[in-house]
């Protein structure tokens, strides 16, 4: 983390920590020709060429925070929380969570960045307008600055999922055709357009151009299949992809009993149940080496009682998957644990959902929904 602005932790990407002193080389080192292109000429310039270098790198980073300030003030208004920000070479991430998913809101969400840089850089560049031709320094800065900012907001409204122009793509099209597919298409035309760019950019020997080839294509398949988990996740139950009578223990066990537990069920995680079968939270194998070997049998599990419960949201068995993960990931809790109503009306564990689960359900769903592609296939695949 680099730094808070206004409670958001900001943190830069390796694609921006790599960019930035390569730029301010090439400023310092083709100094003449990058001033001439200005219009200053270089004995004006008060400023060392290795000072400009820097100067050009720090600003192209507050020009990409500036950016994604933008989206996260749409965010905001909206009433997303921003957990981080994190900058990259074009532009930033803003996870932002509770935000709600309506297509207008995501458009407008996604045009604030492009459209806030392309606003400053017309601003720097009327500035340099008005600023008088003698205050060389000045007048370079604006332009470059500029450039650089008009450069961001045109390069981000290019429709290329994950670009923020393939978000407005994205958007425009989920109104008419549905999350699933709108986002399917998005990411196909960004995913086309990432190959063309990474063709030229090959063609012409352009290694950074490579890299934001590459860079997209890897974006655009991520959210494709974030996309799909989601449309799978919210297809089924809590109940199609818990574990049943998953590996429990006691609230009134001994600390000493887990290791054994844990060996058995060749699992590092434990769900705790109190006496009556409801769900405490879950122990990991971390919290029994928290005490010395000699103590652990005289401590009881539930004496870590919020620490085990704060680790596990607990939801109904009959809940939608999506619908549940979406509240752990609120709570920033690894687990699920799902209940079912007994025949005396208490919510008793019935299942257990952690990221391995959710990847298994995923993986099972993926191969049910593939039909055999030969005509001639000797089995076919059992359909649930
Ligand atoms: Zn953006």
């Amino acid at each position: 983390m680099l730094f808070r602005v206004r409670s958001v932790p900001v943190r830069a990407h390796w694609t921006l920590l790599l960019v930035l002193p390569y730029l301010a080389a090439i400023f310092a080192v083709r100094f003449p020709v990058v001033a001439k292109m200005s219009g200053a000429r270089p004995e004006d310039l008060v400023l060392p060429p290795l000072a400009w270098g820097l100067l050009v790198a720090v600003g192209l980073f507050a020009s990409v925070l500036f950016h994604e300030l933008a989206h996260v003030a749409v965010a905001r208004r909206a009433g997303g929380r921003v957990r981080e920000i994190v900058l990259m070479l074009l532009g930033g991430v803003s996870l932002i969570e509770h935000m709600p998913r309506r297509p207008r809101l995501e458009a407008m969400m996604a045009a604030a960045g492009p459209l806030s840089s392309l606003v400053l850089g017309a601003v720097l560049l009327l500035v340099r307008g008005i600023t008088p031709a003698g205050v060389a320094d000045l007048n370079m800065g604006l332009f470059y600055l500029g450039q650089l900012n008009l450069a961001l907001g045109l390069f981000n409204l290019v429709p290329a999922f994950p670009l923020d122009g393939g978000r407005v793509l994205r958007a425009l099209l989920a109104g008419a055709l549905g999350a699933a597919r709108a986002t399917r298409i998005a990411a196909g035309v960004g995913t086309a357009l990432a190959v063309a760019l990474g063709l030229f950019a090959v063609l012409n020997g352009d290694l950074l151009l490579l890299l934001i080839a590459l860079f997209l294509v890897t974006g655009a398949q991520a959210e494709a299949k974030a996309e799909r988990a989601r449309e799978l996740l919210s297809q089924v139950r809590v109940s199609d992809v818990m574990m049943t009578h998953p590996p429990t223990i006691r609230a009134s066990a001994p600390m000493d009993s887990a290791l054994g537990l844990m060996r058995t069920a060749a699992r590092l995680d434990l769900v705790v149940v109190r006496d009556d079968d409801t769900p405490l939270g879950v122990l990991l194998a971390a919290d029994v080496a928290d005490f010395p070997p000699e103590t652990r049998r005289l401590v009881l599990v539930g004496e870590l009682g919020d620490r085990l419960a704060a680790r596990a949201v607990v939801v109904s068995a009959q809940a939608s998957a999506q619908d549940a993960l979406d509240e752990a990931s609120r709570a920033s809790a690894p687990y699920l644990l799902a209940v079912d109503r007994d025949p005396q009306g208490r919510s008793v564990l019935v299942g257990f959902l952690g990221r391995g689960e959710v990847e298994n359900a995923l993986a099972l769903r993926t191969l049910e929904m593939r039909r055999p592609t030969s005509w001639g296939a000797p089995i076919s695949p059992r359909r649930a």
